[in-house]
């Protein structure tokens, strides 16, 4: 964390990213996937900076993408187009063309009318697509209401009662090839009950498509597995053992089904930190603000569904403390990161850092209010790269 303090030509707002802490978390999450021989892609849209993307290349996963230009990001980032999924509900005739012809390894396919589009567009260009539908499990995701994504009234995946039929036709059109199930029931999930119940209703679902000889070949859980943001130090890589182990040991697999993951946050939230100075800080009058450099456009979590991050001042003057909000310089109520926070004394000048910002944040900073993009500054500038 510290190395921010020695980073050449600090300009704020940034993002600083710990690659040595990337490397420990991708070693620990690959050697836990190697002992149940899953296969991890990547879900890009979780954070796309190229640098994080080839050294998540570099250590073997594949990539999870929800676009078009998601699937040429990975791809220019040295991503092997036969490990790259691709979902979506919304994908474009455009998209899907250029995915195809990249020759990606799975559409992870979200309705009807998307699976005969896939296989219009695949029959004129020649190609057959491989295709995993994508199932609604109905298992809530105990989560924030706008990353549950899981339960019948969200616009993801097939219905359960739908699937044997959206399997039959997958299998009747004949650009298309079916391998199997995807599934994602939401994000930040810190509760392993989630992940045993969404093993058990799969484990269901199977036995009942077998009945009808019907076996998928590859079976993708998605992602989702959550990360501590009250406490970053004390747990800075997720206990993926605990959380794959509950794949390997609640979910029926068919002898030779291989069974994939999408992690996103898990890999990549903890490594980062949002970066800022104080502008100002105001008395209210009953509060005082600290009014930074950094806003909702660089970091929209907490805006938009009342994320909470663990503010630090890295420069604090004074042992003393006090109580702040911690607000932007946006002109929008919402352009708030945290109320009440206990902080040292701070003032006009100091280094604050919004920890646990590596996922969902430089990939949804936007230009609002015609901001400048917050860059990227690595722990290892300055230093011989050892990627
Ligand atoms: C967002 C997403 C993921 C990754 O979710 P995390 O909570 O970041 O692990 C995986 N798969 C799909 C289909 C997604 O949409």
């Amino acid at each position: 964390m510290n190395n921010i303090l020695q980073l050449p030509a600090l300009k704020t707002p940034c993002y600083y990213y710990d690659l040595d802490l990337l490397r420990e978390t991708l070693r620990v999450a690959t050697h836990e996937a190697d002992k149940h021989a899953f296969r991890l892609h990547y879900a890009v849209k979780a954070n796309a900076n190229p640098r994080l993307l080839a050294l998540i290349r570099s250590r073997g996963l594949g990539a999870d993408c929800v676009s078009g230009n998601e699937v040429a990001a990975a791809i220019d980032s040295g991503f092997p187009a036969a490990d790259i999924v691709y979902a979506g509900v919304g994908k474009s005739d455009d998209e899907i063309r250029r995915a195809l012809e990249a020759d990606i390894f799975c559409f992870n396919c979200e309705s009807f009318p998307e699976m005969e589009v896939i296989n219009g567009i695949a029959a004129s260009l020649g190609l057959r697509a491989r295709v995993a539908l994508r199932v609604n499990p109905n298992v809530d995701a105990h989560t924030h209401r706008y990353i549950t994504t899981g339960v019948e009234e969200n616009k993801f995946g097939f219905y359960l009662h739908d699937l044997e039929a959206a399997i039959r036709r997958c299998r009747e059109l004949p650009a298309l090839e079916w391998l199997g199930l995807h599934f994602h029931v939401g994000s930040q999930i810190t509760d392993m009950e989630v992940f045993c119940e969404l093993c058990a209703r799969v484990s269901d679902l199977q036995r009942h498509l077998a009945m009808h000889g019907l076996v998928p070949a590859h079976v993708n859980f998605g992602g989702g597995l959550g990360v501590d943001y009250d406490d970053p130090d004390e747990h800075s890589i997720p206990n993926f053992a605990a959380y794959l182990r509950v794949f390997a040991d609640h979910f029926e697999a068919r002898p030779g089904q291989q069974l994939h993951l999408e992690p996103g946050r898990s890999l990549v939230a903890q490594c980062g930190s949002l970066v800022s100075r104080v502008l100002y800080v105001k008395e209210g009058r009953d509060k005082k603000f600290i009014i930074l450099d950094a806003g909702m456009s660089d970091l929209i979590r907490p805006a938009l569904y009342q994320a909470h991050h663990a503010i630090e001042n890295l420069t604090p003057s004074s042992a003393a403390r006090d109580l702040y909000d911690v607000v932007g310089p946006i002109c929008e109520s919402s352009d708030c990161f945290a109320k009440a926070v206990d902080l040292p004394v701070t003032r006009r000048g100091d280094l604050i850092v919004l920890r646990s910002a590596g996922a969902y944040g430089e990939v949804m900073a936007s230009r609002y209010n015609l901001r400048d993009l917050p860059p990227a500054r690595f722990s290892d500038e300055g230093k011989a790269s050892l990627a």
